[in-house]
């Protein structure tokens, strides 16, 4: 079982392929109990889970290799955060594991912004303050398409990059590399408020 309130948060992060490392560390740095996922056992107690960048169609194949689908989707029905982050924002849509009601485009930056880094304003409803978040760019998807349920957080050029759905937050970029934990410190808030809920439900 997940954690008790007041407990460091337990957030894992899917090893398939990618940066995964980086991210690890970075949710160090901000107190979580971080490791990597690569089995289905992985999983059990986490409060977050991240969906690293690398390919999609490599992280898409991994899951079911690993038999991971079906823990992935009975902590997502735990009310238990994810975040997905470039290739982890296209395995989270519509026509992959369809954990939040929006469809991702694949290179959609084209041939000449392969790989680019901005300053990228986010909503003030994600609450991680007014500085612009240093985003990295690597052969990143944007949203072409979302259900009204979802929250634009972040657009770039018109382009949804940041969107939220419920429990799940899904960002076009790399947010491990810049240095900026504003992302992961969001999941992370998203964690403990999950945490508190279940905690509230269960003393109902
Ligand atoms: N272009 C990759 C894909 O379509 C994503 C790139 C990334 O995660 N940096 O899967």
């Amino acid at each position: 079982m997940p954690g008790e309130p007041g407990e460091r948060l337990r957030v894992g992060v899917l090893a398939s392929q990618g940066d995964f490392a980086a991210h690890v560390r970075m949710l160090e740095e901000l107190g979580a109990d971080a490791g990597e996922v690569r089995t289905p056992g992985d999983l059990s107690g986490l409060d977050a889970l991240v969906i690293p960048g690398g390919e999609s169609t490599t992280i898409s194949k991994a899951i079911e290799r690993d038999g991971l689908e079906p823990a992935i989707r009975e902590h997502f029905q735990a009310g238990r955060p994810i975040l997905g982050t470039c290739a982890g924002m296209i395995v989270c849509d519509r026509n992959h594991l369809g954990l939040i009601d929006a469809e991702a485009r694949r290179n959609a930056f084209g041939r000449q912004l392969q790989s680019f880094e901005a300053d990228l304003e986010l909503d003030p409803a994600a609450g991680v303050g007014p500085e612009p978040i240093r985003a990295a760019f690597i052969r990143a998807p944007w949203i072409d398409s979302h259900g009204d349920g979802v929250e634009v957080l972040a657009a770039w050029e018109g382009h949804p990059v940041v969107i939220r759905e419920g429990t799940v937050l899904a960002c076009s970029f790399h947010p491990e590399i810049t240095g900026d934990s504003r992302i992961h410190a969001l999941l992370m808030a998203m964690a403990t408020a999950a945490r508190e809920r279940v905690a509230e439900e269960a003393g109902r």
